[in-house]
């Protein structure tokens, strides 16, 4: 086989002929954004692992076992098949990559404030380890403004979450905050 048709093959994984994708992030809490590009994120790859960060830096308002379990409730009743497994993860995205057979490693893209920063992850990733593809989706229009940020800020504010985040979750963060209120 010449170089150039050798490059034309699918990358497949060192697990038999599986192709497995990462998600990482830090889905605090997830979105409808989040299910979105996870759910087209398998037409790219046979298995989607979504890996929760535990991002301590961030400071985040869920703790990472809450993060992946509602992930886990919000994927139910989504038609991903056993083909999606939620964990959490440590250190380097590459090594984490690395260590689970992956291949991909899926992000999203909403505004061109996105772009920056997950092509600078892109670049600095393929450093590491040029086997591993990034692949950004570009967001669906509906939840082009949509980030786990403003849904903790709107929550907060006592706004409406219909349509931006599962029912598990609008019910979890308003538990969140009631349990946070009480504690003052
Ligand atoms: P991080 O803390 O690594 O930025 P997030 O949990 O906020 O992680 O997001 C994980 C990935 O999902 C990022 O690539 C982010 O750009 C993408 N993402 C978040 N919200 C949306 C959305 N509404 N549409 C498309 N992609 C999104």
């Amino acid at each position: 086989m010449s170089k150039v048709e050798a490059a034309q093959q699918p990358a497949t994984d060192q697990v038999g002929l599986e192709r497995i994708g990462i998600y990482p992030g830090t889905f605090d809490p997830v979105t409808l954004g989040h299910v979105d590009i996870a759910t087209r994120a398998l037409r790219l790859c046979d298995k989607l692992i979504i890996a929760v960060g535990d991002n301590r830096n961030k400071n985040p308002l869920f703790s990472t076992q809450e993060r992946i379990a509602l992930i886990r409730q919000s994927l139910a009743s989504a038609d991903v098949d056993g083909k999606v497994v939620v964990e959490e993860f440590h250190g380097l995205t590459v090594k984490y990559a690395q260590q689970v057979g992956a291949s991909l490693i899926v992000r999203g893209l909403r505004a061109v404030t996105d772009f920056e920063w997950e092509f600078q992850l892109a670049l600095i990733n393929r450093s590491q380890d040029p086997q591993i593809e990034s692949v950004c989706l570009m967001t669906s229009q509906e939840y082009s403004f949509l980030s786990a940020s403003m849904v903790r800020e709107l929550a907060m504010l006592g706004g409406n979450l219909t349509g931006l985040v599962p029912v598990n979750v609008a019910e979890a963060l308003k538990r969140k905050l009631t349990d946070m209120h009480a504690s003052l």
